[in-house]
C-alpha cells in the first residue's frame, strides 16, 4: 500500500488546487461565480416547485447542460465535463447539499425507512399527466426530452444575462 508522508500530501493537495484554478482561470473567475450563482438559482427554484426531491435529481441534467454549452464554445470533451462537475461541486456546496451514503441511495433504504415518497404525475412542467405502469419521472420519452432540453435552454438563457452582469454589460 502506498503511504504518503504529510509533505507529499500536502504537495499533492497544492497540484490538485492548481490544476483546479488553472481550469477556472479558463472559465474566467467572474463567470464560474455567475454560473454557479445560477445553478443555485435553478435547483432552489425546481425544489420549491416540488419538481424535485433533493439538490441531486437536477446533477444528470445540469451536467450534461453545462458540458454541451462549453463544448460548444469549443473545450475539449474533457475538459468541459471536468469544469461541469466542478462548478456543481460548488454549487452544492453553496447550497450546503451533503451526498447521502451509498445505503440512503439504495430502493430498500427508503422502503424500509417507510418514507417512500412516489411520484405519480408526469413532472415535465404543463403536462402532468399520470404515469403509465414502470414510468417513474416522465408520462414518455417526448416529455423527458423536452424537460431536458427546456433545462438545457434555461441554463443557455439565464448564463448569458448572468454573465452579462457580471462583466457588467447591460
Ligand atoms: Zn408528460
Amino acid at each position: 500500500m502506498l503511504v504518503m508522508t504529510p509533505e507529499a500530501k500536502a504537495m499533492l493537495r497544492k497540484e490538485r488546487r492548481r490544476e483546479r484554478d488553472a481550469m477556472r482561470g479558463k472559465l474566467g473567475e467572474g463567470r464560474h461565480r455567475a454560473l454557479v450563482d445560477r445553478l443555485a438559482q435553478v435547483i432552489r427554484t425546481e425544489r420549491e416547485a416540488g419538481r424535485i426531491a433533493v439538490p441531486f435529481n437536477l446533477e444528470g441534467p445540469l451536467r450534461h447542460a453545462i458540458r454541451a454549452k462549453l463544448c460548444r464554445e469549443g473545450w475539449r470533451w474533457s475538459d468541459a465535463d471536468a469544469m461541469a462537475r466542478d462548478l456543481l461541486d460548488a454549487t452544492f456546496n453553496r447550497l450546503g447539499a451533503h451526498r447521502p451514503p451509498w445505503n440512503e441511495g439504495q430502493p430498500e433504504w427508503l422502503i424500509e425507512a417507510g418514507t417512500l415518497i412516489q411520484r405519480d404525475r408526469c413532472a415535465r412542467r404543463g403536462c402532468g399527466k399520470p404515469l403509465p405502469e414502470g414510468h417513474r419521472k416522465f408520462c414518455g420519452k417526448l416529455c423527458r426530452d423536452a424537460h431536458h432540453t427546456s433545462l438545457e435552454r434555461l441554463m443557455s438563457a439565464d448564463e448569458d444575462a448572468a454573465l452579462d452582469m457580471a462583466v457588467g454589460r447591460e
